[in-house]
């Protein structure tokens, strides 16, 4: 797919995205027609206890649809695998794509219910059914308001976040995404201990939410970068002073979700693998889990919610659906996604989608952790090569657009993964990268890696990375013309409002453009990173699990990364994976709420 085809039809699939639906689908046929019997042994294994619903996960998903069910009037379980609850929510940056929520309506957002189908059919295609699309953008808002109404959560608009595609029709340059507030973890007691951890901790005596982010990047260039940065340490110091324990973006969303669980009396079961279900006379009845070491029932009477995420940590899985290279060590999701929920979907009949595609981004192999970069691709004065030494893509177009483009073009006579990210010392002294203050040197690991690179020469830095140096230089030569000029004849960067979002406003006359001539020269490795996957279990609008023929499983539904995602191959705006996750969530819960009268 051309740059220009993945900007005008995000949504499209290309030449390499073969495992869609009809080839999952056959995969799971085999299963499929009669409901796979109950394990044998089900009947003989301790019974846990009985619910009307059980969820299987403690992420954004599985706890938005327990506390559905629980403000309904329903009895109900989570049980999470993990020995914390939050799962990737908590771990995540928590921007949240609801188009028409209350929250950017009161802040002015020039939103309607029109413009939001519109944006969304034309980002998602055909790929998904209108009635899933429209099940999301109705009840997204309502999902929000019940969230806020049933939890301490409050969000805030991520002003100016721009839609991904915002000159599609429908878009917004100002963004529909927003965050939670600040949350205080005291509010969680105990429970705060058991929080899964973020990817990146805020910096000590700070609080920081994810819009801020795009303001501390240039806090040593700019007057509002600077500005950002002084209230993010006044925030941590008024929060010290009031003895609060602030959260915010993940660990407040997922924190304010299990508070509500708190007050709602929802017992998390921590520790508690599902393995699979329990099925009776067609429907599914229960779960299998793993408590204590032992196998044990836990009862269903009106219905299972899987909302076990994705299976970004599962290797056999990803080798099985997903293009090559591909591996678990990319990927920032929580390790125990491993699928466990979409097996066991499979299993019990249910047809899959999307396997092959992932929530992706580009990512530097960083020692310890791969590193999903964001501001750092986008900032002026930096490109993207192959190991041709050429440019390939806009560096600053959406991150999922961005992987896919690599998986488009890498072949063995032209290797495109890894890529390399190529920087100087004037991007490196006035840029954060990572947790890098600007000036300051990179950790002796990250070059003992061999993720990271310098030479005081373009020449010695394409031999650092094997890329031909006449190549490396011809590709800055023309690349810094465009920077002069301020448009980029081969990729266009800089004509999307979303390509100025992580961006530096001084530079001109194209702000994402900046010519890379003070050595010395950096190279980082670029890696098909990801969020999480976004194959799984295929649900209708009512988040029920389908079978291959297209009919419900009765008695499960699935939500999340679990679950073939609302948004196709595409990503509508940031927050577009835990915004539909929420919304299926409370969809799920609900529909077994009406179900039971
Ligand atoms: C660093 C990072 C930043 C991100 N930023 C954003 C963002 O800003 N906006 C956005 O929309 N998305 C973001 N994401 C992605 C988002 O967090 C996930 O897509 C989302 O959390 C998926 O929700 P989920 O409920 O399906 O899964 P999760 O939130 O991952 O929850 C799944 C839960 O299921 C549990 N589980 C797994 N197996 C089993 C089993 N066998 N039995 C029981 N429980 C099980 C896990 O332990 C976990 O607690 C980010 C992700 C990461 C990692």
């Amino acid at each position: 797919m051309s740059e220009d085809s993945a900007r005008q039809h995000p949504g499209r699939p290309s030449r390499r995205r073969v495992l869609s639906l009809s080839a999952a689908v056959s995969a799971s046929a085999a299963t499929a027609g009669v409901l796979s019997p109950s394990p044998s042994y089900a009947a003989d294994m301790p019974l846990l206890g009985e619910y009307d619903v059980v969820v299987a996960g403690a992420g954004a998903a599985g706890m938005t649809a327990a506390l559905t069910a629980a403000r309904r009037g329903l009895s109900c379980v989570v049980v999470d695998k993990a020995p914390t609850y939050g799962g990737s929510a908590a771990r995540s940056g928590a921007g949240v794509w609801i188009p028409n929520n209350s929250v950017i309506l009161a802040a002015g957002v020039p939103d309607t219910p029109q413009k939001a189908a519109t944006y969304l059919a034309a980002v998602v295609g055909d790929e998904v059914p209108a009635d899933r699309q429209r099940a999301f953008l109705d009840h997204g808002p309502a999902m929000l308001s019940f969230v806020m109404a049933n939890t301490p959560l409050r969000f805030r608009w991520m002003e100016g976040y721009s839609d991904y595609y915002p000159e599609l029709p429908g878009g917004l340059p100002g963004g529909r995404s927003v965050e939670p507030d600040q949350l205080d973890g005291n509010l969680l007691g105990a429970e705060l201990a058991r929080l899964n951890p973020p990817y990146l901790p805020v910096p000590n005596g700070m609080v920081v939410f994810s819009a801020d982010y795009k303001w501390l990047a240039l806090s040593a260039v700019n007057t509002r970068g600077f500005a950002v940065a002084a209230e993010c340490l006044r925030r941590g110091a008024e929060a010290a002073l009031h003895g609060r324990k602030p959260l915010t973006m993940g660990q407040a969303l997922a924190g304010g979700l299990r508070a509500g669980l708190l007050n709602a009396r929802v017992p998390v079961w921590l520790n508690t693998p599902l393995t699979a279900l329990d099925i009776h006379g067609g429907r599914v009845t229960g779960v299998v889990v793993e408590r204590d070491g032992s196998p044990g029932l836990v009862r269903a009477r009106r219905g299972v919610v899987i909302g076990s995420g994705g299976f970004e940590h599962n290797a056999a899985m990803r080798e099985q659906y997903q293009e090559a290279p591909t591996g678990t060590q990319w990927t920032v999701g929580a390790k125990e996604n491993t699928g466990d929920g979409i097996r066991a979907g499979e299993r019990a009949g249910a047809a899959l989608a999307l396997m092959d595609d992932a929530w992706w981004g580009p990512a530097i192999p960083l020692p310890g952790q791969p590193y999903f970069c964001l501001a750092e691709r986008t900032l002026p004065g930096s490109l993207i090569i192959s190991a041709a030494g050429s440019r390939f893509v806009n560096e600053a177009a959406p991150y999922s657009d961005v992987v896919h483009i690599m998986y488009e073009r890498d072949t063995a006579d032209s290797p495109h993964i890894p890529a390399w990210l190529i920087t100087d010392q004037n991007y490196r002294n006035r840029y954060l990268f990572k947790d890098v203050l600007p000036a300051l040197p990179f950790a002796d690991e990250w070059y003992a890696s061999g993720a990271v690179h310098k030479a005081w020469t373009l020449d010695g830095l394409a031999q650092a990375i094997g890329v031909p140096a006449a190549a490396l230089r011809a590709t800055v030569d023309r690349f810094n013309g465009f920077a002069r000029s301020g448009e980029d004849a081969d990729f266009r960067r800089g004509q999307s409002a979303y390509d100025h979002y992580y961006t530096d406003p001084a530079v001109t006359p194209n702000s994402c453009l900046a010519p890379l001539w003070l050595p010395p020269f950096y190279a980082f490795a670029i890696v098909p990173g990801d969020l999480g996957t976004k194959g799984g279990l295929l649900t209708d609008a009512r988040a029920r699990v389908l079978r291959p023929d297209g009919s419900v499983i009765p008695g499960l539904y699935a939500a999340g990364n679990a679950s073939a995602a609302v948004m196709g191959r595409s990503y509508a705006g940031a927050g577009s994976t835990l915004g539909p996750a929420m919304t299926f969530g409370y969809v799920a819960a609900n529909d077994i709420a009406d179900q039971a009268g």
